[in-house]
């Protein structure tokens, strides 16, 4: 009966994904925008498969380390009712918020989140585009759910619901939505969260519900021509080789190579590992946070918060 549920999730998502895209298709051709392109696409529908292949092998394992700590479970619910539900759509929804933040801020996650960023477009195939070996690691940040006391079953089964919007949000067609923009994650928020634009890096982390970015300090509007340059999709320096090898690995080949640099400290090697994307020991290199101190000392805004993660390793290592 529980898997017949995520079976009818499917089921229904499935024609609904392929409507939308259709609608976008034409659209988007009706309109002269080139938002898709067939390498893109088929790419973003490889890594999904290899995604979703991970995920079921791996699902067996990781729903029995759940299952473990539901024995133990420091709660038990009485009713599976809306509570219940209600409370699994928040704690799973902000405990995700946390995954895709880390995803961000620590190379080690990014190496494997960077796929979902390489697209240099916008379109409802993106969210398929997946963080290939996130599965490996994603059950982890869902164990306090089960010490709680929500069923495995049905931890896998909101995400698998929320994810779904997590993918509808993917497109340039929606503009804003109105009272919405205050509550969920919009595709307008979820755009900015792929603009490689300094203002709009490591923005709007949340897949169901925004209010985690608004409370955590990661939110950012989507701006309009008069008050910001337009989004630029894609990673800050963005792939020279598209092929699915270099998409899923090219960030992991580089910290292989600063990891093995010569003549640098074990802190600084574990700098390239587990400090933020574009930290280097010399300071060569910008993270996020150095991309958007100096566009706002270009813009005159001249601010003395530079990156305090690369203040703090530099002080570290130095
Ligand atoms: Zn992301
Ligand atoms: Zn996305």
């Amino acid at each position: 009966m529980d898997s017949l549920r995520e079976q009818w999730l499917i089921l229904i998502s499935t024609p609904i994904y392929l409507f939308i895209i259709g609608i976008e298709l034409l659209l988007s051709h009706l309109h002269h925008k080139k938002i898709y392109t067939v390498k893109d696409t088929i790419t973003n529908v490889y890594l999904m498969l290899l995604n979703g292949g991970i995920d079921l092998l791996f699902r067996l394992f990781y729903i029995g380390i759940w299952q473990y700590f539901f024995m133990h479970a420091f709660y038990r619910w009485e009713h599976q009712g809306v509570t219940y539900w209600v409370t699994l759509l928040l704690a799973e929804d902000f405990l995700y918020y946390w995954l895709h933040r880390f995803d961000h801020e620590i190379r080690f996650f990014w190496a494997t989140h960077v796929t979902h960023h390489s697209s240099p477009v916008m379109n409802f195939t993106v969210g398929f585009r997946s963080s290939v070996f996130q599965p490996l690691y994603r059950f982890l940040y869902f164990i306090p759910l089960a010490m709680a006391g929500f069923q495995p079953i049905d931890i896998l089964f909101m995400y698998s619901a929320t994810q779904i919007w997590g993918i509808f949000v993917h497109t340039e067609l929606i503009g804003k939505m109105g009272w919405l923009e205050y509550l969920m994650v919009t595709p307008s928020h979820h755009r900015v969260h792929h603009g490689s634009n300094p203002k709009y890096l490591d923005k709007n982390m949340g897949m169901f519900l925004i209010i985690w970015d608004k409370l955590f300090h990661t939110f950012q509007e989507e701006l309009s021509k008069d008050e910001y340059q337009p989004i630029h999709y894609g990673l800050t320096k963005n792939l020279e080789k598209t092929n699915a090898f270099t998409i899923i690995f090219h960030e992991w080949i580089e910290i292989a190579k600063d990891v093995s640099q010569k003549n640098i400290t074990l802190k600084q090697r574990m700098g390239y590992l587990f400090g933020p994307p574009g930290w280097s020991h010399d300071g060569s290199r910008q993270t996020s946070k150095d991309l958007q101190q100096i566009e706002l000392n270009q813009n005159g805004f001249v601010e003395n918060n530079t990156s305090e993660e690369n203040t703090e390793f530099q002080i570290q290592t130095s």
